[in-house]
């Protein structure tokens, strides 16, 4: 018994230590080292300890305080009214404990509640006098902040002056500086331009830019403030939180988007359920959101502990980042044979899933980022995004972390890895001899854009390699139907109709083909080109660099590329073979009388209901038409879907023909 409370004291004492030591990294240097889910992690273990041993609580544990004290360089300044932290929700769970809680402190009361999206950034508070801005402060340790007035100013969002006719004697308002998602990744390309390290999250970032000593490295940028309440009014003060918002939004500041009142717990919980679905589709970084009971008397009433006020939660979603370590890094080999570095990762939860394996783009990439084998990473994935490494924690080396060396041959079929130079990816040169491209190059073939073969998914073709049925695209044409019944899974109709799909794709226009060959550099609007100016693939397979170059669109790159894909000897092979079998390597000409199309420039913005991209794009082109990828003088209509994008702002600015799908369907019927 001795020995176990003995064990507590110990283990208290070694979480405080580490949570000052990650509060120090957090706050002051705008550094973290762990990841905000881990951070959380050693705070709850805390409390729990501390919770079944009361006696152990003291008033500098860091449960018992908000953020840090000012740091030195910067002036302190007293709040007007205590800046509080918020309590956590990690999951609806306990965000039902919170209502219970609620009704537990004010039985029979009836509750109205604000629910508002939490920002993730930096605390501020805005001092006005007579309606003029005088002060900005950091939240500091929410009674002392750091004095940043200077630029707080630098600020565009904040209004220097009151839009109100008679603004109160004092008003103190509480806000976020956050930065865009677009203004973060900026900053960080810009530091890593110049060498220096790179911030973890956006939040780090908001507050490393606004706790500057010098204001013109925060106007630099480009921060925006919201304000999410009032610290203190002189005069008459609102009677709800909701009036609150109204009356400052009324002051010119900018408040919390997407508000919503709520009055049953089901609207809260849906209000936190829609956003953690959305939450990528905003432009700012959000981590959850923030609940308040709505009237300013019950929260009177209900008070504050020494940390945060008990009539406000935070619902925080589940935690995107995560500290893991780099144990090995491989490489990938792509459909065009590009080498991508991968990290393999100890396993790491983050948004729901394990992730293993995150890309690291290539050598360049991985050299800028520093990561090791060895190192410690933080991972990042923002829904649906693949799993990236946000950046190493040098601090955390001992050592022995090994620097990788990319590879000279390709993994996967030995041949040379080349890296031309201004590059910044290195290639197999087994072209589609080697295995890896292999795989890709078939799932390439069979796709809609190219030979368009239906039922060429990847479990098929993954199976008919392992039965050694195929070994690249041309066997597909050799391929009976009785080789077919062997495909996992497939019976008679399976097989027979693929079978038919694949007779079907040997006569596709000469555009999708050289697509389909998978030549670097050659995408489908240059296949388009090449086709229509040499229309055979005879005619391409000896044009000499010189020709290709005199074609507008072509530049020595793509003429390179070209040239070489065509000097080996294993793609000529192939090519043959496709030959044989009939695969159509002949363009069929269109007499221009019938390209009704003809010299009309398009662009497409926004999602079309009866047409993917790539179909309005063959179609467009298959009668003579041009799909450029941006709006301008020259454009001859813009196609507009559902949601469009900017092009359609453009093209009014411009003047440009709008059609909708109906309009564009009309035009070709005509
Ligand atoms: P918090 O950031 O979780 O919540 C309080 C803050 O939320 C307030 O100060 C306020 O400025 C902000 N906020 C944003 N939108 C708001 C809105 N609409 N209404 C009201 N407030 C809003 O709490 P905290 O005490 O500032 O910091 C704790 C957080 O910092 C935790 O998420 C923790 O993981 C992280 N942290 C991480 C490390 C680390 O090493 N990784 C160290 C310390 C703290």
């Amino acid at each position: 018994m001795v020995s176990e409370k003995k064990d507590v004291k110990k283990r208290v004492q070694e979480l405080r230590d580490l949570i000052n030591y990650h509060n120090y990294r957090y706050y002051v240097l705008d550094s973290p080292e762990i990841s905000d889910a881990e951070y959380d992690e050693l705070v709850k273990e805390l409390i729990k300890l501390e919770e079944a041993h009361p006696e152990l609580i003291t008033p500098d544990s860091p449960t018992q305080r908000i953020g840090a004290p000012p740091a030195e360089g910067f002036t302190p300044v007293r709040h007007r009214a205590r800046m509080f932290s918020l309590q956590d929700a990690f999951g609806l769970e306990e965000l039902e404990a919170f209502f219970k809680r609620l009704s537990r402190e004010l039985p029979n009361e009836k509750f109205e509640y604000v629910c508002e999206l939490k920002i993730d950034g930096a605390a501020v508070a805005l001092n006005y006098e007579k309606g003029i801005y005088v002060r900005g402060a950091t939240r500091g340790d929410g009674e002392i902040g750091e004095d940043i007035t200077p630029n707080i100013k630098t600020i565009k969002s904040v209004p220097l002056k009151l839009l109100l006719e008679k603004p109160p004697e004092f008003l103190e308002v509480r806000g976020e500086a956050y930065l865009s998602k677009e203004q973060f990744e900026k900053i960080n390309q810009e530091r890593s331009e110049e060498g220096l390290p790179l911030f973890a999250n956006p939040r780090n970032a908001a507050a490393g830019s606004l706790r500057q000593l010098d204001p013109k490295i925060t106007a630099s940028r480009e921060l925006a403030v919201i304000i999410h309440g009032l610290g203190f009014i002189s005069g008459e003060a609102p009677k709800t939180h909701f009036e609150a918002l109204q009356f400052l939004e009324r002051a010119g500041f900018k408040i919390t988007p997407f508000v919503k009142k709520a009055v049953t717990t089901e609207e809260v919980f849906d209000f936190c359920r829609e956003w953690e679905r959305k939450r990528d589709k905003l432009p700012f970084e959000i981590d959850g959101v923030v609940i308040k009971v709505n009237s300013i008397e019950q929260q009177r009433r209900l008070g504050e502990t020494s940390k945060a006020p008990r009539w406000a939660i935070a619902y925080k979603f589940p935690p995107e980042e995560k500290t893991t370590k780099v144990l090995n890094i491989d490489v990938n080999v792509g459909r065009t044979g590009a080498l991508t570095p991968v990290a393999i990762l100890e396993p790491v939860k983050v948004a729901g899933s394990t992730v293993s394996r995150a890309t690291l783009h290539n050598e360049d990439e991985m050299r800028r980022k520093d990561i090791r084998i060895g190192d410690y990473v933080i991972v990042r994935k923002a829904g649906d995004v693949i799993p990236e490494i946000v950046a190493p924690i040098p601090s955390r080396r001992t050592g022995k972390e090994k620097i990788y060396q990319f590879p000279k041959k390709c993994p996967v079929c030995g041949s040379d890895v080349v890296r031309p130079e201004g590059e910044a990816v290195a290639r197999c040169t087994g072209g589609i001899s080697c295995p890896a491209q292999v795989f890709e190059h078939l799932l390439h073939w069979g796709r809609r854009g190219t030979m368009d073969i239906e039922g060429l998914g990847p479990e098929v073709v993954k199976d008919l390699l392992e039965k050694n049925l195929i070994k690249n695209v041309a066997d597909l044409y050799y391929l009976t139907k009785e080789d077919l019944l062997k495909v996992e899974h497939f019976a008679d109709k399976a097989a027979e109709n693929l079978y038919q799909a694949i007779q079907k794709s040997k006569n596709r226009p000469l555009s999708k083909l050289l697509f389909a060959l998978g030549i670097r550099h050659v995408g489908s609007h240059l296949a388009s080109v090449l086709a229509k100016h040499f229309s055979s693939i005879d005619k391409l397979s000896k044009a000499k660099f010189e020709e290709l170059q005199g074609i507008p669109e072509v530049g020595p790159k793509v003429a390179e590329s070209i040239t070489t894909f065509f000097k080996q000897k294993h793609n000529l092979e192939v090519i043959n073979r496709l030959k044989k079998a009939g695969v159509k390597m002949e363009a069929v000409m269109v007499a221009p009388t019938f390209q009704k199309l003809a010299g009309l420039t398009f662009v497409v913005t926004g999602t079309l209901e009866k047409f993917t991209r790539e179909e309005v794009k063959s179609k467009i082109e298959d009668l003579g038409g041009r799909v450029a990828s941006s709006v301008s003088k020259k454009t001859d209509y813009v196609i507009v879907g559902e949601n469009p994008g900017s092009k359609l702002d453009k093209a009014r600015e411009l003047g440009v023909k709008i059609i909708n799908e109906n309009d564009f369907i009309n035009l070709l019927e005509r």
